[in-house]
């Protein structure tokens, strides 16, 4: 099985095999040692449906301390549909670490229950850029330690008009931290975002 030459550790190894993937994607062969090996920003150009969740999401479980509870990654993604599913596949992903505890803050559900969440513990914060925002702003969440910033299908959230949230919400966000950024194109204003808030980003195509 090719995920074991990745680095993966037994718990995610495991959780890999109930889920039933038998090898690595292509975007997951090229992301996973990386971002497991090193402290780097990256821009990942990949198509939904090619495996880019587990392509961040599989380094990012590995990464995260779990017996830490404040909120250590904040995945944005344009829709709330994207963001439960993100939240889903991690769930699936961390089964065999039930300390850890993704939890997704989307738009037209109640603000009071996802902020209870995230007071309960949320390693990973999973959100629309609009929510988020509004969360930040009544001091609901803290995410001025967070170590990983992941900007999901960053093409379509700038599509929406979410640019002026993003750029709000990683004003919050400490600057030592790697940002990883993945869209299926890479239009003007996703090499301006990349270009204002990453360093030196490997890039990876696939
Ligand atoms: P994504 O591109 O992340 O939306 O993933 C598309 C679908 O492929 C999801 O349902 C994943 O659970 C599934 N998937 C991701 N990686 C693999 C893999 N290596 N083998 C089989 N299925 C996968």
């Amino acid at each position: 099985n090719k995920f074991q030459e990745l680095g993966l550790n037994s718990s995610i190894l495991k959780a890999i095999e109930d889920m039933g993937f038998k090898s690595p994607s292509e975007v997951q062969e090229k992301t996973i040692p990386i971002l497991l090996d090193e402290d780097t920003d990256m821009v990942a150009l990949a198509q939904t449906g090619t495996g880019k969740t587990a392509a961040f999401g599989f380094p990012l479980i590995q990464k995260i301390d779990p017996k830490s509870k404040h909120t250590q990654a904040l995945i944005l993604s344009p829709t709330r549909e994207l963001c439960l599913q993100i939240t889903n596949e991690l769930k699936n992903y961390s089964k065999y670490e039930p300390s850890l505890h993704p939890v997704a803050v989307y738009g037209g559900a109640s603000i009071t229950e996802q902020a209870k969440q995230i007071e309960r513990g949320a390693q990973i914060i999973v959100a629309t850029p609009g929510r988020m925002q509004d969360m930040i702003r009544r001091k609901l969440t803290d995410i001025s330690k967070i170590e990983y910033c992941v900007l999901d299908e960053a093409d379509e959230m700038l599509n929406m008009g979410f640019y002026e949230d993003i750029t709000a919400i990683l004003s919050h966000t400490p600057k030592e931290k790697n940002t990883w950024l993945f869209s299926a194109t890479m239009p003007k204003e996703v090499a301006t975002i990349a270009k204002k808030f990453m360093r030196n980003p490997v890039e990876v195509t696939v």
